[in-house]
Parts: structure tokens; sequence; C-alpha cells
């Protein structure tokens, strides 16, 4: 028995399924979760000294890879001065804009200490500012773990249901109306119904919690038109996307802008940060100027600011970093989607700059229930082949791979030739 298998059985006699969140366990693809030790640029390593090349990048954050020296440095420089004060920084300052410089849509920003927590306040906003209640959701996309966004929700709560569940009462879901992702019809038709009851539409610009699925041209530019028809407040979940699309995000990208953004993953580094902002006249609601209550006792965090505004200053210097991950993101998909047509399976590959998806299906995959279509038991072999060969994949169909800075061109070649032998040999 290895190192990370010992550590496994310990571990579910002390917390729920072994692990501090749920796809961590490898429950959908089988298999022992690996214990990681350390990382560095493009790999992980385990406790049984096992080296990976990693395609999950701490779920979206890790940008320019592990371990990169200058957010080191930053978050060593900065632990040396006291982990927290509770009370206000510079760093604080110098963060809030950045955000404000680098998005253009966002002209004032909170500071949360996760994604989560930065959807579910946007929502409260959004309905302070509007007085009114209903919030649009589209199905597969998911928005944090709060109450009301837990419906229909993607990823790790991929089952039938409402609320989606266990523990959410139908009270904290009544006001959550549901569509198909790219189905604007089906958000004007909520509208229609009750146009004046709706306070926001909350969407993921590209959905990439039911695999990666891209929105299809004028589904974002259609929800930007209804929300300033009906005077509701567009929100764009860019916890994933936000700068990891561009500097300015999956907004920049298609040029759509909305009036609230939340962030979270990239804008942390790998520290726990989540942020949400936008237009001042509806951010000038939140408490201290406004009525509408949010706090956090280490919100704005020094160390976990270090690390962000680290990050994004790189990239906003750097900007041809997104070149480079668009022109990687474009041979390794296209690559694999060649892979698997020689091997002659119909999978789907799915993908935008860095971010991507094979799905096991025939079906072209736009929505939650073309998702669905995939076989998850033939992705959970193919995980696990993958990582026998050295390669992390997230161990669940409706995840992303997420492609870094620090992966090159040798690497990705490398995660090819595997996936190459393992579908050729059938
Ligand atoms: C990860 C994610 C969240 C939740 O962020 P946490 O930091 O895990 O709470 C919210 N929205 C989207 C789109 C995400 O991918």
């Amino acid at each position: 028995m290895g190192r990370s298998e010992e550590l496994f059985q310990e571990a579910v006699n002390y917390m729920p399924g072994g692990v501090n969140s749920p796809v961590r366990s490898f429950g959908a693809v089988g298999g022992i979760p690996r214990f990681i030790t350390k990382a560095d640029g493009a790999y992980l390593w385990d406790e049984d000294g096992c080296r990976y090349l990693d395609f999950i990048g701490s779920w979206g954050p890790m940008l320019l890879g592990h371990n990169h020296p200058k957010i080191r440095e930053a978050v060593v420089e900065a632990c040396g001065r006291g982990l927290s004060y509770g009370a206000s920084t510079k760093i604080e300052v110098d963060m809030a804009r950045l955000l404000c410089e680098m998005v253009p849509s966002v002209e004032m920003v909170r500071m949360v200490n996760s994604g989560t927590e930065a959807v579910m306040s946007a929502v409260r906003v959004a309905r302070g500012y509007t007085g009114r209640d209903k919030v649009i959701k589209f199905d597969g996309c998911y928005h944090g773990h709060s109450d009301g966004l837990l419906v229909k929700a993607g990823s790790g709560v991929m089952t039938q249901g409402e609320p989606g569940s266990a523990g959410v009462p139908k009270g904290c879901t009544q006001d959550t109306l549901t569509a198909p992702y790219n189905s604007l019809d089906s958000a004007k038709a909520h509208f229609m119904r009750e146009g004046s009851k709706i306070a926001a539409v909350v969407v993921e610009p590209v959905a990439a919690n039911m695999g990666v699925v891209l929105p299809q041209p004028g589904f974002l530019q259609g929800l930007r038109q209804l929300c300033t028809q009906y005077g509701a407040v567009l929100i764009f979940d860019e916890v994933i996307t936000g700068f990891r699309l561009g500097t300015a995000g999956a907004q920049g990208l298609f040029g759509v802008e909305p009036d609230l953004t939340t962030f979270g993953k990239i804008i942390g580094a790998g520290m726990p940060v989540g942020a949400y902002g936008g237009k001042r006249c509806i951010m000038e609601r939140v408490a201290p100027l406004g009525s509408v209550y949010q706090a956090g006792t280490l919100s704005g965090n020094p160390v976990a600011m270090a690390a962000g505004f680290a990050q994004l200053g790189i990239l906003k210097q750097r900007p041809e970093i997104y070149d480079m991950l668009k022109a990687n993101g474009d041979y390794f998909f296209g690559r694999l989607e060649k892979v698997v047509r020689k091997a002659g399976l119909p999978y789907q590959v799915n993908h935008i700059g860095s971010l991507g998806c094979l799905f096991f299906t025939g079906t072209k995959v736009v929505d939650y229930e073309s998702a669905g279509t995939s076989d998850t038991d033939a992705y959970a072999r193919y995980c696990r082949h993958m990582l026998g060969q050295g390669i992390y994949l997230a161990p669940a169909q409706f995840e992303a791979v997420f492609l870094s800075a620090a992966h090159t061109k040798e690497q990705l070649d490398g995660a090819l030739a595997a996936a190459e032998s393992y579908f050729l040999a059938g």
C-alpha cells in the first residue's frame, strides 16, 4: 500500500469522504486520491514520490504555473509582516485599483474569501439594488455552494431534482428561475412572464462546470439586452474565466459588458480569495455606504492580496501571455481532437483559449442536457489510464482541463502521446 492510500484510509475517519471538497475524493472515476506534497511549474508530486503533469492547476488559480518565484516572494515578504490585521492596508487599494484598471466594467470592487461568497454577495447586491427577488440561472452553471444557487449546478452536483442538495429548504430556491444554457428564448420567456420581479441574470460567460460549454453567438449579447430592457442586473460569474481568457476575462473577449462581475481562483493565485464588483451606482449599495450588508473577518487579507496582486501584475505587464496560452490551447485541444478522430471516435472537444474538455459523446455539447450524454464510465477509464502515465486530469468528466503558462510544448506532446496510445489501443 502506498502513502497516498494509507493517508486516504486515515482521512476517511476524520473527514467526510476523506476530503475537504467532494471532487477530490476521486469518487467519480474510482481509485485513490493522490496526496500532494509539492508543486512546481506544470508538475505535482505525491506522497509516494510520483510526478504528475498537472492539468487542473488547483481548479484554475495557477495560471502562471505552480510556485512562481515572483508570487512566492511576494507572499513570503508579506508573511514577514504578520498574517492579518483586520484593518485597512495599502495592498487592498493597489489590488482594487488594478482590478478596476484591468476590467473596464468594474468601477468599484469588494474582496471576499471565495468564489461562493462573491456570487452570493453579488446576488444580494443585485436584489438590494433592484428591490426584486427573482434570479435567473442556467442549468449546469455552478456559482458556488450558496443555498439559492444550488439548482442544477453542474459538476459536483450533476444530479437531478430541485434543490440540488439536501439541506437546502425549498424556500431558498423558490426565487431561482432556471433556463437551459444558450437558450435565449427560455430566458426571454421568464422575463415576459415576470420581468418586473427579476433582480438578476447570473451566468458563466463560458460555462466551465459541466465540462466546457461555449456561449453561442448572440447568447451573451441577448442576455445583456434583456437585462437592460427589464432593468435587471446582469452578473457575469467570471470565477473561472476572469483573467484566464484575457486581462478583461470573457467580457473583454466577447465584448459584452455586465453590470456586476464575480471573481475567484486566479485573483488569489492559490490563496483563498474572491471578489465582486461592477457599476459604481450598484456597488454604492454595499455596506457601509449602502444598506446591503456584507462583511468578512479575513477579507482583503494582506498575504492573500500579495499573492493575487503579484499574479495580476504579471498578467497586466505581459498580456502576450494570453497569446501564448491561446496558441497552446489551440494546439493541444486541436491535436486531441485529431487523436480521437484518428481512433474513429466521435467524441467532442470543446475549447477556448487555455480552457477545454473532452466529452465522451457523439452529441455536440451546447448545454447541460447534451453534456449529460457523455459516457462517464469511459471518461473514468481514460482518466485512470492517464493518471497511470503521470498525467493528472480532473477526476470527473464535468470539469475543465486547465492549461497554464508553465506548460511547454514538449509536455503537451507527452500528454497527447499518452492519450493517443490509449485511444488507438481501443
Ligand atoms: C469555482 C467556482 C465558484 C465557487 O468558487 P469557490 O472559491 O470554490 O467558492 C463559483 N463560480 C464559478 C464559475 C466557479 O468555477
